[in-house]
């Protein structure tokens, strides 16, 4: 069990200030090392004694890492930027407004200033009994805690479980799914750039881990193309109190609207499973049908298709049914 204290353990900080050195560094040092960006996942981790790694490789020197640069088909993010700096950039708020609002209803402001876009999509999950140190599947051991019957699990998944039913705590995630960006990543053999939906993994395919990072690798930035530049964005994230809350739910949507119809659309949505969920199927089905409620009310229905709720969350499925009728038909008719 978790044992909080309110000092940090030993272990040797490394602070590179290049992208090549702290990629070295962690080469070195594979599973002994713990990147950390923000810290507001990590000093968590630390502080309780949960994770212990030899070596934490602080990546707050690493300049090259931070800033947002306009590109020749879009952006580029840095994974050290803040949340704050991706809420205030000029073009974020101009373009691609849809990652400005996700990220403006991250928690609060001073986690906004310190915590990183970067970090934002790499954190854990935030299930109670994981966080309190229970050995569940997710900590290695051969039991889950919250999926039974007077387990506490109100935030926890309705879609995609397997063993584990924590869900995907961030904002930003769905917002750059829907934005179709991509992920740089360095790792041992080179640069990898991947979807923004790839980035992230359930328990079917690794249960100790939310996204494809290995030991070693480093994601150095995020890459939103203008395709979607100036669309028409839906983002709306329920929690619990407005103020300092990890999403019950949320989503997030770009959609093209040519002569009444949708032309084209990205849709997901966060906090309904292990890993941010695009929903390609709903993409699908709405493409060509006019942008209205009855197009929105199908869309609903056909999101939730195949959900299902544990003894406290069954919430979840209206809400998530609501959450992306509003994104296509917005909120005005919304039950
Ligand atoms: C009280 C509280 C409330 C919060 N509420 C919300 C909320 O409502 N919505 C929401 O989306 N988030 C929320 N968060 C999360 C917060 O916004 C941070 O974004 C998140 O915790 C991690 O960001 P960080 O920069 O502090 O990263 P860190 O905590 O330092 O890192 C997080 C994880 O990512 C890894 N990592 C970080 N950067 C990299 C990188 N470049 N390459 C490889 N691995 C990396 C670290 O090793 C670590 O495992 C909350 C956090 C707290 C403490
Ligand atoms: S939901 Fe996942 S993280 Fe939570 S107790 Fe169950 S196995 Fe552990």
């Amino acid at each position: 069990m978790a044992t909080i204290r309110d000092i940090m353990p030993a272990f040797d900080l490394l602070q590179p200030t290049s992208i090549a050195g702290a990629r070295k560094l962690l080469e070195q040092h594979g599973r002994d090392a713990w990147v950390l960006a923000g810290g507001l996942d990590s000093f968590d981790w630390l502080k309780d004694r949960l994770k212990k790694p030899k070596t934490v490789v602080d990546l707050s020197g690493v300049e090259e890492l931070k800033g947002i640069r306009t590109t020749s088909d879009g952006i580029e993010i840095g994974a050290m930027t803040t949340l704050t700096g991706v809420v205030q950039h000029p073009v974020i708020k101009e373009k691609y407004g849809l990652l400005a609002e996700a990220a403006s209803v991250v928690a609060s402001p001073q986690i906004r200033n310190q915590g990183t876009i970067g970090g934002n999509v790499s954190q854990d999950a935030r299930c109670w009994y994981y966080r309190a140190g229970w050995p569940c599947y997710r900590a290695g051991g051969n039991i889950c805690y919250a999926d039974t019957p007077v387990g506490r699990n109100r935030e926890h998944a309705i879609l995609h479980a397997n063993r584990c039913v924590a869900v995907s705590p961030s904002d930003t995630a769905p917002a750059l799914i829907a934005l179709d960006a991509r992920f740089v990543i360095g790792t041992r053999k080179g640069e990898r750039v991947v979807d923004a939906e790839d980035y992230f993994i359930g328990p079917d395919i690794d249960i100790t881990r939310l996204n494809i990072l290995q030991p070693g690798d480093l994601l150095t930035a995020i890459r939103i193309p203008s395709a979607w530049a100036g669309a028409r964005f839906y983002f709306e994230k329920v929690r619990d109190r407005n103020v300092w809350d990890f999403p019950l739910l949320n989503v997030a949507s770009a959609m093209v609207v040519n002569g009444g119809k949708v032309e084209r659309i990205r849709i997901a949505v966060n906090a309904a499973a292990a890993r941010p969920l695009r929903l390609t199927a709903v993409e699908k089905a709405v493409r060509g049908l006019p942008a209205n409620q009855a197009t929105a009310e199908m869309a609903g229905r056909l999101a939730v298709q195949g959900a299902v709720p544990l003894q406290f969350n069954a919430y979840k499925i209206p809400l998530m049914r609501n959450l992306v009728k509003r994104a296509i038909g917005g909120v005005q008719e919304a039950t």
